[in-house]
């Protein structure tokens, strides 16, 4: 057996924080490996910091999803959220597991079609979509999600010029009681706009409206939200085919759905806050089913869901530089791991882990990363056992917006790597370098010389 580490005594000051009713319980069992491979190696391998995404729990999700929604309900289509995590594989992983592409820009909607997303299966939101996005959209049959009025126009115009027929839905903002509201994007309900929209496209005579969209927010919390965007949009379908005699092809409830990271200021982790994807399901799906339609004119439901599908497979990797002491006594610990790409980190408390047995003393302590910035804060407040030089830890929960949204910032942004259903590694995304970084820049003829000798 091998020794014991050593513990010097400690004196410590206690802060008396609030109780829950786990009693002072504190979650710092190590993390040792990911599907079976362990971090250690990973690291060795593939450098320090290093995001992972485990294949394995993201087909988990996929299919977990799809079975809630087609228990309940006979005609479910997921679309995967490009803006989420838009890596290749990634989509690929989506995209084989049945899901359709929603795109937020003209580079997204290029990006799904070189992952060999038909056309026909591309949804197209966002409020910049440019004249050339729109005919490339139109003439590969896409679903576009018409979010404004001059959009609606140039769409119109675009049509007429061009002999096109571009299927088109409207994105609807409304009262759902989750505030503030989202009302920036699309037409409004309630005043009117979305109604005006649809007589816009019912009285032309290109544009087919095929479906109606809502996108409420982001880490919605309450599923009863749900149920009232479903019903407002079931009551547009309902009024659009007494008024226009059309029937609407499917309702798009957009995504929302909160991953299980526990949000900053609420004091539950959030395996114990987040209501679970069944109670969703069962919001939207008791909407759409007792709504009345016809069986044989039930309308498609079109899921986006985003981060509650990658939140936990994804992890971050990192590598403690050093610890010392702040002025006040308190101990911090200084990582490889910045907030420029570690976006969440402004919302999250994430769950962090040792990567090692460690020391059984633990200490409330602050976590920075390894920029020159005050904001570079991972944790500002958390407890855990002391780490030192050179150990290894594992931020978990990261799938969801920080390869998309990180920025590079003094650092470079580092290997991405997918652990396959089989255990092997594979990098998906290469880290920058110094080349990297030069490829865009380019230096004026007169500044050649850098002067200095
Ligand atoms: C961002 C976005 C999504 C995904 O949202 P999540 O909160 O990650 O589920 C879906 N639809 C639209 C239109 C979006 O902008």
């Amino acid at each position: 057996m091998e020794k014991l580490k050593y513990e010097r005594p400690v004196i410590r000051k206690m802060n008396t924080g609030l109780m829950n009713k786990f009693g002072s319980r504190i979650e710092n069992e190590p993390v040792t490996q990911i599907d079976g491979i362990p971090v250690s190696s990973l690291i060795k391998k593939f450098g320090s910091p290093l995001f992972v995404i485990s294949e394995k729990q993201l087909r988990s999700n996929i299919q977990n999803a799809s079975r809630i929604f087609k228990t309940r309900y006979p005609k479910v289509q997921f679309a995967w959220s490009y803006k989420t995590n838009y890596l290749n594989a990634i989509c690929r992983i989506f995209h084989q597991e049945g899901s359709w592409a929603e795109v937020v820009s003209g580079f997204e909607y290029q990006k799904a079609l070189e992952n060999n997303v038909p056309g026909n299966k591309i949804i197209f939101n966002g409020p910049d979509k440019s004249e050339d996005d729109l005919l490339i959209a139109s003439r590969n049959n896409s679903l576009i999600h018409i979010d404004h009025l001059d959009e609606l126009l140039t769409l119109i115009d675009l049509s007429d010029k061009h002999k096109l027929r571009p299927r088109v839905a409207v994105r609807i903002n409304m009262d759902t009681g989750i505030y503030p509201k989202w009302d920036r994007f699309g037409f409004n309900l309630e005043n009117g706009q979305a109604s005006n929209a649809i007589a816009r496209i019912m009285n032309d005579k290109n544009l087919q409206l095929v479906g109606l969209h809502c996108h409420i927010g982001t880490f919605i919390l309450t599923p009863s939200a749900y149920s009232v965007a479903a019903t407002k949009l079931c009551e547009l379908a309902r009024d659009v085919k007494v008024k226009y005699g059309r029937s609407i092809e499917y309702l798009d409830l957009g995504g929302g759905f909160p991953s299980t990271n526990k949000l900053k200021g609420i004091y539950m982790p959030g395996s114990d806050t987040v209501p679970s994807m069944d109670q969703f399901a069962d919001a939207i799906t008791n909407t759409l089913l007792g709504f009345g339609f016809r069986q044989d004119e039930l309308p498609l439901l079109v899921l986006e869901t985003g981060r509650a599908l990658i939140d936990d497979a994804g992890f971050l990797l990192g590598t403690v530089l050093t610890n010392k002491r702040l002025s006040d006594g308190r101990r911090a610990i200084i990582l490889d791991i910045g907030v420029n790409i570690l976006f969440t980190s402004l919302w999250y408390d994430h769950k962090i882990s040792p990567a090692q047995d460690s020391v059984q003393i633990t200490e409330d302590m602050v976590l920075y990363g390894p920029l020159c910035m005050n904001i570079d804060m991972i944790r500002e407040s958390v407890n855990m056992p002391v780490m030192e030089k050179g150990d290894q830890l594992v931020v978990h929960k990261v799938g969801a917006y920080n390869m998309t949204q990180w920025m590079q910032f003094i650092t470079y942004r580092p290997n991405v790597v997918l652990i396959d259903t089989e255990s092997n590694s594979h990098i998906i995304r290469k880290a920058e370098n110094l080349n990297t970084l030069h490829s865009m820049e380019q230096l004026p003829e007169h500044l050649k010389n850098s002067g200095l000798k």
